[in-house]
């Protein structure tokens, strides 16, 4: 840039002084904000315990704001224009999701689907050969999603568990109670990745995570397949 004046290049000098000195205010009110220490005090506690940051490289740097109001939107959480756009981009749905669980009963009707009023948990149960798997679903308060675990303690629950855990669009409820659908396909299939049935494991461990493909319908959750995967296949 040029300037003709000592006039104009005092301007210049001023603008930018004033401009930055915001900036540093903005700074200093961010740095002080109780948020951001709780994110410290965090990022602080979870390094003292582990200081291993390899499995963060295997997150996807941009888009989770962008993944997470898609979700939420094709949940019914966040409304449209004043509007539900409902699970599946259809039907307007509550906001607590009563529609998509009545939908999962009829869908389902020899499963015990209950949601307990009080808490609004849901619980699903049904028979595979020689077992039968209860579901939890739960959502807490401020949670970023729904909470999904299988009941039990033993090597298998606890892997299908972690699974669980690390299942994608947690906000999404239709698609969080077809997952748990998935898993009525018993143990006998094998894993999608490896094409074993047993994992290798002391455990003998049969495909523990369920994963989805679009179907047919794109992009609508009742039209996807399921795999069984390993755990360690993921
Ligand atoms: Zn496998």
């Amino acid at each position: 840039m040029e300037y003709n004046t000592p006039e104009q290049l005092y301007k210049a000098f001023t603008d930018a002084s004033r401009n930055r000195s915001r900036e540093l205010g903005h700074f200093r009110t961010a740095w002080k904000d109780p948020q951001t220490h709780s994110i410290l005090d965090r990022a602080k506690k979870s390094s003292e315990e582990s200081s291993d940051l390899s499995a963060a490289l295997q997150v996807q740097q941009y888009g989770w704001t962008e993944e997470y109001l898609q979700e939420a939107k094709q949940a019914g959480v966040i409304q449209v224009r004043g509007t539900n756009t409902g699970v599946d981009g259809g039907d307007a749905e509550e906001e607590d999701g009563t529609a998509t669980v009545n939908d999962f009963k009829q869908a389902h009707p020899s499963w015990q689907v209950e949601r307990d009023e009080s808490s609004n948990n849901i619980t699903i149960s049904f028979r595979i050969p020689t077992l039968t798997m209860t579901f939890v679903v739960s959502r807490e308060l401020d949670a970023a999603g729904y909470l999904l675990r299988i009941l039990g303690a033993n090597p298998w629950s606890s892997a299908i568990n972690r699974c669980l855990a690390s299942r994608p669009r947690q906000h999404n409820l239709a698609y969080t109670l077809e997952m748990v659908a998935a898993y009525s396909s018993g143990r006998t299939n094998p894993c999608a990745a490896c094409g074993k049935l047993a994992d290798g494991s002391s455990d003998w461990l049969m495909p523990s995570a369920r994963r989805s493909k679009a179907g047919k319908n794109e992009g609508s959750v009742k039209g996807m397949i399921w795999e069984p995967f390993h755990e360690k296949c993921l």
